[in-house]
């Protein structure tokens, strides 16, 4: 597709409904007409194809009506968070081609949330609480009735100052006491029941080391965060509609401590929440993403199995159709269940678009030419991309013994049967026609060893090389190719919605999610390739070389099938 039709197809599509929010603001010419977005991954695990779909939303906002989208870990806990993850965070984003402004990191703010938090405290806002966790919920109540008042609820502002200073000691033991907001026990929103605004944490953090040994809660830096750094546009997933009213409440506090409170709506970020991917036969949830690498159920966070961004670049799919698929999908209000199937359709797409043709043969047998000349060779020219000319063409080897699949021959074929069987003609892609002449199996049984004749003047391209043969096979030539180790893969988990089973996630898992072939051949062709091209491997699927390659033994991912076999293959059980 050239650009034209891009931007057409663009104009075309219909706005979301949060884009429809934006656009109110921008008639309403609220702050000063500018949008500036953020993405707010917590560096505590890879990013997943869920958080492809907060990015091009927040990206894709700022993007439309040319405004800027930032960076900011939200790296307030300590205990989970790296610099690994933030790196890989970085990679993932701009893989998936966007551009953010700035980098922020929400620790940026950790000196002006304390001495907001102070403001508070003094104010009579906020008191330390010194009960245990288990204590505080207890006096929580239901959403129909109020909670009790925490004994420490009205202490005097100068014994909280005095507290909050110790809690940031290393001697304060996590979980001694805790800062809250005096809000309202009675809220039928619970999380304005005094919400804690700063506990104890003595990991060090992995940028401001051992300076803190208190840290904010996501409530008490979220929203700060949105408008220290003027974000108009707080994107965000539906679970966070319940914190809307405190994310606006706090923002009510720092217009106050910062003395704009006349203008409660200059400089205002806006919360809008969509709904959250999911997607059929895996999980989402970071933790227990974690858990599949930490117990080894996968080989690491980007195994290609894994709904991570890593993992599914590393099984070859391309950046563009996994936001196709985000955009056919769209954003609403209400959660569902998406069908891995739609993402893999968007593959196949993309792929048809951009993979080059090569030939690899994944259950290999013999193949004899017996009419061919001992020794001699033959370069053929092999298209590229059918979809494309400009990918040109490049040259494989022809010769007396090839390999072809298993598959593609039977002794005893049924009529239908297109391919090899003795007595039919067959087209070898981009060669000749041969006519296939016999078989020698072992004692067993097993066909060791198929037997063809050629027809030298059927050679492809050739004037009168067009008789009508019905099947057309791919082949290797046996002295000109590399053997390669193919790894297959099917669903991770065998039912459809492992969050919403009873069982341990771990029971659900497929047994046979992976499949390692480790006797194929390709085309030698395929020796300069490196991960990240896309390949399709004629008549069998696409496929990417893995990383783990070495030169003198490739690894080849299949990234997904041509056809979706699945639905039919699962059908029959
Ligand atoms: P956790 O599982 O630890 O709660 P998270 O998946 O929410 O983490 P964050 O790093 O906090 O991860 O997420 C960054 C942003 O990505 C958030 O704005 C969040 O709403 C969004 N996001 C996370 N998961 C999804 C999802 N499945 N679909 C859409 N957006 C998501
Ligand atoms: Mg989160």
């Amino acid at each position: 597709m050239n650009t034209t039709e891009n931007n057409t197809s663009e104009e075309k599509r219909s706005l979301s409904f949060v884009e429809q929010l934006v656009e109110e603001d921008l008639a309403e010419g609220k702050n000063g007409r500018k949008i500036q977005t953020r993405f707010p991954p917590e560096p505590n695990g890879y990013l997943h194809i869920g958080h492809a779909k907060a990015i091009c939303m927040d990206f894709g906002v700022a993007e439309h009506y040319d405004g800027v989208c930032n960076l900011r870990f939200d790296d307030t806990n300590p205990s989970k968070e790296n610099t690994e993850y933030v790196e890989n965070i970085l990679h993932d984003i701009s893989w998936l081609g966007f551009k953010w402004g700035n980098i922020y990191y929400a620790s940026d703010y950790f000196e002006k949330l304390w001495d907001f938090a102070v403001w508070m405290i003094k104010k009579g806002y906020a008191y330390v609480d010194e009960q245990t966790a288990e204590e505080i919920a207890t006096q929580k109540g239901t959403p129909t009735e109020a909670g009790k008042p925490s004994p420490y609820r009205e202490r005097p502002a100068e014994e909280s100052l005095a507290l909050f200073e110790k809690m940031n000691t290393p001697e304060a033991e996590e979980g001694s006491m805790v800062l809250r907001a005096k809000l309202d026990m009675a809220n039928p929103n619970m999380h304005f029941r005094d919400p804690i605004m700063y506990r104890i944490i003595h990991t060090p953090h992995h940028r401001t080391g051992t300076k803190w040994n208190c840290y904010p809660m996501y409530d008490f830096a979220h929203g700060q965060s949105d408008y220290f750094e003027g974000v108009t546009h707080s994107i965000c997933t539906l679970e966070f509609v319940p914190h809307r009213p405190l994310y606006d409440k706090f923002v009510d506090f720092l217009k106050e401590y910062d003395g704009t409170a006349d203008n409660l709506h200059d400089n205002r970020p806006r919360q809008i929440e969509f709904n959250r991917l999911n997607l059929t036969y895996t999980v989402m949830s970071k933790r227990k993403l974690h858990t599949l690498v930490d117990e080894h159920f996968v080989s690491g966070w980007d195994d290609p199995r894994m709904p991570t961004l890593s993992g599914m670049r590393r099984r070859g799919y391309s950046p563009e159709s996994i936001r196709n698929f985000i955009d056919s999908i769209g954003y609403t209000k209400f959660d569902a269940l998406n069908d891995v199937a739609l993402l893999e359709a968007a593959v196949r797409d993309d792929l048809n678009k951009k993979a080059t043709r090569v030939s690899a043969v994944l259950d290999p047998v013999k193949l004899v030419i017996t009419n061919y000349p001992d020794g001699q060779t033959e370069e053929m020219e092999a298209i590229n991309n059918p979809e494309n000319e400009a990918d040109g063409t490049h040259a494989i080897t022809f010769s007396k013994n090839l390999w072809i699949e298993r598959a593609d021959f039977m002794e005893d074929a049924p009529k239908k049967f297109f391919r090899m069987s003795p007595g039919k003609e067959v087209r070898l892609k981009n060669a000749y026609i041969v006519k296939c002449t016999g078989c020698t199996k072992d004692a067993d049984g097993n066909i060791t060893e198929i037997q063809a004749e050629y027809d030298p003047d059927s050679k492809s391209g050739m004037s009168g090389a067009n008789r009508k043969v019905k099947g057309t096979l791919h082949w290797v030539s046996a002295g000109h190719c590399l053997k390669a180790e193919v790894r297959e893969y099917d669903r991770l988990f065998s039912v459809e919605n492992p969050s919403a089973d009873e069982r341990d996630f771990r029971e659900l898992l497929n047994p046979d999610s992976l499949t390692v072939r480790t006797d194929c051949y390709v085309e030698d062709y395929l020796a300069e390739k490196k991960p990240g091209d896309y390949l399709q491997f004629q008549r069998t699927g696409y496929f990417m070389l893995d990383p783990d390659s070495k030169d003198d033994r490739l690894i080849f991912n299949k990234t997904v099938g041509l056809k979706d076999t699945w639905a039919k293959e699962k059908a029959k059980g």
